[in-house]
């Protein structure tokens, strides 16, 4: 399969053995003339992060592909870590990767489906109240090399089973004492089908049902049964759940309902980067991080706030396909993606994120003109605006040495640069405090060169960014690096911990950045290119007097140079 980017032309062959899967399947007519159904399923246990992206991506864009729908299906069955606040989240997140569901779903809304579908189990003599403790049963089960053991209860009379879940289900007994367990084989290989727990008594409130439940099903006996209640044709998940695929067949085939069939493909793992929502709710929970939508986090919330973009996102997901394999994404590779998006879309502004001030003495002290620039060199359509010049500027600290090294064509004492989109200057001279530090740098400018370009055909090795100093606002700019110090993230030493490796410098503040006036009216959200500096998103935490920006991402694209490379 080769898939076409339109913005680059790029042709590559993506690898998707789902998609391939699926055109079989229409083909064949596996499901006659029914429509492509799949789901996402997420449990409302966390935020979305980049790894169910690729999931979304899978089971909304492949059904799309085809035709066919998408559900979002809630797999509420675990009271004691669900909450609203995630099932609203996660809507908000399918939305802006750009995607709409065709019904909205809850495991629990089939709470009674499955209770009526466990009782038509018992009576067929498939399933038994088990007294056993939790414990018990972890012993009873065996290893990989060894079978396990029958429970004791496990020859219960029909009768008897139907009383005790029956009663389970009335309230009578206290959380733990008893569960329900399929009665398949003790002795199987697989330990997903060692007589797996239906359900467990838990007196626990359901974001939901509420109190109407004090047993709840194990995810294992919910799931495949929810994709046959809607009629899923392709139930994409991870790897993970491939030995758990013979069990979600067992109990269709037994209850004989709609055959769905499970595929499973590889878990997008990104290196520096930690895809586990119980790790990501740990950072939260112990303040590593601001929240669930700090930019540093990689949940689908916390890299819209860092200013990365659906398109990109979508785009990234597109390229990496699906195999059957895991293996681990440069985040490189990721992180091109957003630049090639934003280098597109994003209108250039100019920054200075360490200020030094550049005095023109021979640029009148009262004079003041407009010069005029591109929105967006890439796109033509995005226009120009007014920038104001003026005798007083800033420009970086970096742009200038007193004493330059070797190779060094930014501004020092007599080199001439250009200011961007302004005029040619020379450095002639600087002012120091008293700790010898440089505070002002004093220039004079070529009336001859404005709009960057001197008549004589002089040339100058470097052009930089400035602002006009009177004219500048200032903002907080806050610099984003990556959470992780090592690709690895899970590569500490015995005894270490994950959160070692927990990167100190992943946010600098710079508090005093001076801005071009026309990023006043940025509204939270939007997106620029600081020209020479890196991208940039207006965060929602910004007031009318103070702007808080925080970098996307700088602008070398190190991917490019890792592909080069490869091809070289
Ligand atoms: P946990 O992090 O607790 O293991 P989870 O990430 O599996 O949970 P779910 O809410 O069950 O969380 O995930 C919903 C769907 O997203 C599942 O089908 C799962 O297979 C898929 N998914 C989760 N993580 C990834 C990932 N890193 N790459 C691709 N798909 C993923
Ligand atoms: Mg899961």
């Amino acid at each position: 399969m080769t898939d076409t980017n339109p913005e680059t032309n790029d042709v590559r062959t993506v690898n998707n053995f789902l998609r391939d899967q699926i055109a079989e399947d229409v083909r064949n007519k596996t499901y006659g003339d029914a429509v492509i159904q799949t789901r996402f399923p997420p449990e409302p246990n966390g935020y979305l992060h980049i790894g169910h992206a690729k999931a979304i991506c899978l089971d909304f864009g492949l059904a799309d592909e085809f035709g066919g729908k998408t559900n979002l299906r809630f797999d509420d069955t675990n009271p004691e870590k669900e909450e609203q606040e995630y099932v609203d989240a996660i809507q908000k997140d399918i939305h802006w990767l750009g995607f709409e569901w065709e019904r909205l779903c809850y495991a629990s809304d089939y709470f009674g489906q499955l209770y009526e579908w466990a009782l038509q189990l018992i009576k067929a003599g498939k399933a038994y109240v088990d007294d056993l403790s939790a414990d018990e049963i972890r012993q009873h089960r065996g290893t990989l090399t060894e079978p396990g053991k029958d429970s004791p209860y496990r020859n219960r009379s029909v009768e008897e089973n139907l009383d005790l879940f029956v009663r389970m289900k009335q309230g009578e007994f206290p959380d733990g004492s008893r569960v329900l367990r399929a009665k398949i084989d003790m002795a199987s290989p697989n330990l997903n089908m060692r007589d797996p727990v239906m359900y467990r008594i838990l007196h626990a409130t359901h974001h939901r049902t509420g109190d109407a439940w004090c047993i709840y099903p194990m995810y294992d006996y919910a799931h495949g049964q929810s994709d046959s209640i809607e009629n899923i044709t392709h139930s994409m998940c991870t790897l993970e759940f491939a030995d758990h695929q013979p069990l979600y067949r067992w109990y269709i085939e037994q209850l004989g309902i709609f055959p769905s069939h499970q595929f499973e493909f590889d878990r997008l793992n990104l290196t520096y980067t930690m895809l586990s929502k119980r790790k990501l709710l740990q950072l939260v929970q112990e303040h590593r991080v601001s929240g669930w939508d700090d930019p540093r986090m990689p949940t689908l919330s916390g890299i819209r706030r860092r200013g990365f973009t659906p398109e990109a996102l979508r785009a990234f997901c597109a390229s990496i396909g699906a195999s059957r394999t895991n293996g681990t994404t440069d985040i490189e590779m990721l992180e091109h993606f957003q630049r090639d998006d934003l280098n597109h879309r994003s209108l250039r502004a100019m920054a200075v994120l360490r200020p030094l001030k550049l005095i023109i003495d021979n640029y009148p002290p009262e004079q003041e003109e407009n010069v005029e620039v591109a929105n967006n060199p890439e796109d033509p359509s995005a226009g120009t605006r007014q920038v104001p010049f003026s005798r007083e500027l800033y420009i970086e600290q970096d742009d200038f040495r007193e004493v330059p090294p070797p190779k060094y064509y930014r501004l020092s004492p007599g080199k001439e640069v250009r200011l961007r989109n302004a005029y040619f200057v020379t450095a002639k001279s600087v002012v120091k405090d008293a700790a010898g530090n440089v505070t002002e740098v004093h220039c004079t400018y070529d009336p001859a060169s404005r709009g960057g370009n001197s008549p004589d055909g002089r040339k100058v090795k470097s052009t930089m960014h400035w602002v006009s100093a009177k004219h500048a606002i200032e903002a907080e700019i806050r610099l984003y690096d990556k959470l992780f110090s090592k690709p690895d993230p899970y590569d500490f030493p015995e005894g270490g911990d994950l959160f070692d490796n927990l990167n100190p410098n992943s946010l600098e503040i710079v508090s005093d950045a001076k801005l071009e006036p026309s990023l006043a009216s940025a509204k939270p959200g939007d997106r620029f290119q600081f020209e020479r500096v890196g991208y940039f998103c207006l965060d929602p935490d910004s007031s009318e007097t103070k702007k808080k920006f925080n970098r996307t991402l700088p602008l070398k694209d190190t991917w490019a140079k890792i592909e080069k490379k490869a091809g070289a």
